[in-house]
């Protein structure tokens, strides 16, 4: 058994931005006895479970359930769509932008990587501008697919995605859209259908509350189309073989049967709450967790407030505070894990999850264990983040 024993009482206060706490409802739906996952109760399950998690993602397209980590999605997305050497333009918003551009390059593709020096890029969200004047400069459409990412968990930054759509609208490019909305998903407003995208990648264990393992692609009719035909090498990533599965509420492969409940489960209570109610929770947590930050004398990472991140909160640190001592100096003492630097942030920031299942008092505790870490680290803040945030979320 891991060994946990260095704060034997009381819960662990989980803020990194994924995974998120998973709340004891989906914990006990995920213990449900594993059943055949051919036998005939399965298939009803299956069923229903397909045409609700739809509704996630604003869409009638299907979903593909993988058992995987996100990364395995972002796979998925490029395989069963592209061809060996193609060309994808994707915007390096932040580290996840980054890691996928170097797996599509794994994959064999050309990658044209939109860039800002330094940290330019990673402090505001995806230019939309940039893309279409790009993509006018393609008359012979070599670009089969636009990629990028939602929200960035590792800025703090949740870019408008219909503005994307609009650029390779106003640039008339047939070039795929795909989106990783891998930490997005079921905290920030999402439109699969509505903004056009023609794959969206997400996954488990971020705003849909699960453990990690799962993770999806929604798919439009037109990356649906593009897979007939695409070369790319493939097999356990194929969506035709699920898809076909799918019809009778069946996988091909065995099924993460449990997580599947939890999954299900976690379908029903993001719908109880309401998706636009669980938005404005995400929006009114990440307002009073960007006041604290303000009130501490710290900075926040995202410089443009209209691309605000409602899921995490990534906090600049001065030079004098290396940002992964303090994370570790504030788990130790108070139990409280938060996000580190990735990349280009390495030792320069910490995030502050709040995502999935958070509420103002959840949140409270993580900025009270985050101003208690900063005395104890030695830096005098400016004034409270708590009593700050409190005034937002009164
Ligand atoms: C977490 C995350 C990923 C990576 O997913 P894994 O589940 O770790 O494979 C990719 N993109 C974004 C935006 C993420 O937040």
């Amino acid at each position: 058994m891991l060994k946990l024993d260095n704060h034997p009482s009381g819960r662990h206060f989980l803020h990194i931005p994924g995974p998120s706490p998973v709340p004891s409802r989906i914990l006990r739906a995920i213990s449900y006895q594993t059943i055949d996952h051919r036998g005939p109760e399965f298939g009803v399950f299956g069923l229903e479970l397909l045409k609700k998690i739809r509704l996630l993602f604003k869409s009638d397209d299907p979903v593909i359930i993988y058992p995987a980590s996100g990364t395995g999605a972002w796979e998925a997305a490029l395989v069963n769509t592209l061809n060996h050497g193609d060309t994808v333009l994707m915007y390096e918003s932040g580290h996840f932008a980054s890691l996928w551009q170097r797996l599509a390059q794994r994959m064999g593709l050309k990658t044209e990587f939109i860039s800002k020096p330094g940290l330019e890029g990673w402090r505001g969200g995806v230019d939309a501008k940039a893309i279409e004047e790009r993509l006018k400069a393609d008359p012979n459409h070599i670009i089969k697919a636009v990629c990028v990412v939602h929200n960035e968990t590792s800025t703090g930054v949740t870019s408008d995605v219909a503005a994307v759509r609009a650029a390779m609208d106003a640039a008339n490019h047939p070039a795929l859209l795909m989106v990783d909305t891998i930490s997005g998903l079921g905290s920030a407003n999402y439109e699969h259908s509505a903004w056009g995208v023609d794959v969206t990648v997400s996954g488990s264990q971020k705003g849909l509350m699960l453990p990690p393992g799962l993770s999806f692609n929604t798919i439009s009719p037109k990356a649906i189309s593009a897979s007939k035909t695409a070369t790319l090498p493939k097999a356990f990533w194929a969506w035709d073989e699920i898809l076909e599965a799918n019809q009778t509420g069946y996988f091909p492969t065995t099924p993460a049967t449990n997580l599947l409940y939890g999954l299900s489960e976690a379908i029903d209570m993001i719908l109880e709450e309401g998706l636009d109610n669980i938005f404005a929770r995400h929006q009114k947590l990440g307002l009073a967790c960007r006041a604290a930050v303000e009130a501490w004398g710290l900075e926040i990472l995202c410089q443009d407030p209209s691309v605000y991140s409602p899921v995490v909160t990534s906090v600049l640190v001065p030079d004098s505070v290396d940002a992964d001592a303090l994370r570790k100096l504030i788990h130790e003492k108070y139990n409280l894990s938060l996000g580190t630097g990735l990349g280009k942030l390495k030792g320069k920031v910490f995030r502050i999850g709040h995502l999935g299942d958070c509420n103002e008092l959840s949140l409270l505790a993580a900025l009270s264990g985050c101003e208690m870490g900063l005395a104890a680290y030695g830096y005098s803040i400016k004034a409270s983040g708590v009593v700050a945030a409190q005034n937002i979320l009164r």
